[in-house]
């Protein structure tokens, strides 16, 4: 039997438990700094100087007692409506135990039975149908420290001990790696728009263990799982997943058992390893945090956190259709990021000044799409460059939409320019009229090499005065030539006709 036909037999399920770092300036019981420089792009404290932003309270000193911070509630709470949860009026603290150098008080302070947020779902649209995918809960945690391991000896930095995270746990309803795959990004998307989160993989502020298991098809129980660990790309989460499906397969094939425990993911090799045996919760000895008191949340906060939700990545991608036209895959990839979203938006906000009309406007924010997806994403992977990083502005994508629109520009002159703003972030008028780029549209100019050429190709001209018009293509292709690329070929095919007429 070969392996498709055996995977068929088989269907998998997956659960995700996401780790968000919470974009506050401070950790979440003490005044210390959570990130380097406030707001966004803020370096993370975890890289700077060891122990630098550490107190009595992150590093556990007896005695000293957490204050919990009001902002990181406000933040989770964010993220429980963005994804449709309920706010628990009332959730309480949790002492998780457990014994590891990074962690001084010997208990990560956490939620356990009360979370703060629970019941809510995100929609994803693998198929042609879209899915909900359950979140079963979203509670509040602090980071534990770094082990650092040098030669001879090793560093505990509790510069990340007591930041605060959300973890965010999804009910076990996706069935593929690609699932998986878009739930996540569909989540990043929402706490990136919210701006709750950063949302670096690489630097470990939006984390994910992915739960697998595979059961018979339409088997009503689930099977055994086990528990991948903080992978730290999309691209390797799905592959780490269906890597496990199919290992998961195979035992049960060859008549053995999943065992329950966790596992990493080895990104060379492209397989999961056994770490360790899963602890179960008991393990943790969970109570309530005597330190802290119950989190009350009144609704009239509720209500005003309500208002000030943005427009979510959903919302945004089926007004880009709908507003601007655009097809799926353009509006998929212009809000894959808040960043070029923004970036996007600003350039049809300058379009709307040139195009009044509602019809025009639509043909020129598609343009303004298809130069943003196309050549300019093309630019930033080569380079494997951020849009904020690179010196295009919304004006750029703006003038070449202009400047092609109205053909002073051919769109080859356009992408030429666009490659010469991409290095020097001038203006695409400066750079067009430097290099020469202005198609030539003077008439009178364009009138003698026409001539020229109809007594330069007379045979042709001949046939084309014979009924085969098509050839008209040629010889609007020599007057081109002619001009070196820089006359406007539908005017040329225009005076062209006329004088052959
Ligand atoms: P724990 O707290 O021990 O990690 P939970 O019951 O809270 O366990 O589940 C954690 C995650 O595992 C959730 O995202 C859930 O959807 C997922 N999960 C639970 N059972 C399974 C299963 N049999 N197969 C795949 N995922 C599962
Ligand atoms: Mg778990
Ligand atoms: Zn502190």
């Amino acid at each position: 039997m070969n392996m498709t036909s055996i995977q068929n037999d088989f269907e998998a399920v997956i659960g995700l438990e996401v780790h968000a770092q919470l974009a506050t300036d401070s950790k979440i019981f003490c005044g210390c700094r959570a990130r380097l420089l406030g707001g966004h792009g803020g370096e993370s404290v975890a890289d700077v100087a060891v122990n630098l932003n550490t107190c009595p309270v992150c590093s556990g000193h007896p005695g000293a007692l957490p204050v919990l911070n009001r902002k990181a509630v406000e933040f989770a709470i964010m993220a429980g409506l963005a994804t449709h949860c309920r706010i628990n009026p009332r959730s309480v603290f949790a002492r998780k135990s457990y014994f590891y150098p990074d962690l001084p008080k010997g208990y990560q302070i956490s939620q356990y039975d009360q979370p703060i947020c629970e019941a809510g779902w995100l929609e994803i649209s693998t198929s042609a149908t879209p899915k909900k995918i359950r979140i079963d809960r979203i509670h509040m945690e602090e980071d534990a420290g770094k082990n650092i391991h040098l030669s001879g000896f090793s560093v505990v930095n509790l510069n990340r001990a007591g930041v605060p995270l959300i973890e965010i746990v999804s009910a076990p309803d996706m069935r593929t790696a690609e699932e998986a795959g878009a739930y996540l990004r569909a989540l990043h998307g929402v706490v990136t728009y919210l701006g709750i989160c950063d949302g670096n993989m690489q630097e470990g502020n939006f984390r994910c263990d992915a739960n697998v298991s595979v059961m018979p098809k339409g088997a009503k129980e689930f099977g055994t799982r086990a528990e991948i660990k903080n992978v730290n790309s999309f691209r390797f989460i799905e592959k780490a997943i269906e890597f496990e499906i199919r290992r998961q397969i195979e035992v049960l094939r060859a008549g053995g058992r999943v065992v329950q425990e966790t596992r990493g993911y080895d990104s060379a090799r492209n397989v999961t390893v056994s770490l360790r045996t899963k602890e179960e919760a008991q393990d943790y000895r969970y109570f309530p945090d005597p330190d802290l008191i119950p989190l009350r949340i009144e609704d009239s906060w509720v209500v005003s956190i309500q208002s000030m939700i943005p427009e979510l990545p959903a919302q945004k991608f089926a007004r880009f259709i709908s507003e601007f036209g655009l097809s799926q895959y353009d509006a998929d990839v212009l809000i894959a990021s808040k960043t070029v979203a923004e970036f996007y938006e600003e350039c049809v906000g300058i379009l709307r000044v040139a195009y009044p009309d509602p019809f025009d406007l639509r043909a020129a924010s598609k343009a303004a799409a298809n130069w943003t997806t196309g050549e300019l994403m093309r630019l930033l992977n080569e380079e494997g460059r951020e849009l904020s990083a690179s010196k295009i502005r919304s004006e750029h994508i703006a003038d070449l939409v202009r400047l092609t629109q109205s053909r002073v520009v051919s769109s080859t002159g356009a992408k030429q320019a666009l490659g010469v703003a991409w290095k020097t972030g001038e203006s695409i008028e400066t750079i067009v009229e430097r290099e020469g780029l202005r198609q030539v549209s003077d008439t009178g100019a364009l009138e003698v090499s026409i001539d020229k050429i109809i007594a330069g190709f007379p045979a042709q001209v001949a046939e084309y005065k014979a009924g085969k018009e098509k050839i008209i293509g040629f010889l609007v292709g020599q007057v081109m030539k002619q001009s070196g690329g820089k006359a406007n070929p539908s005017l040329v095919q225009e005076l062209l006709k006329k004088k052959l007429s």
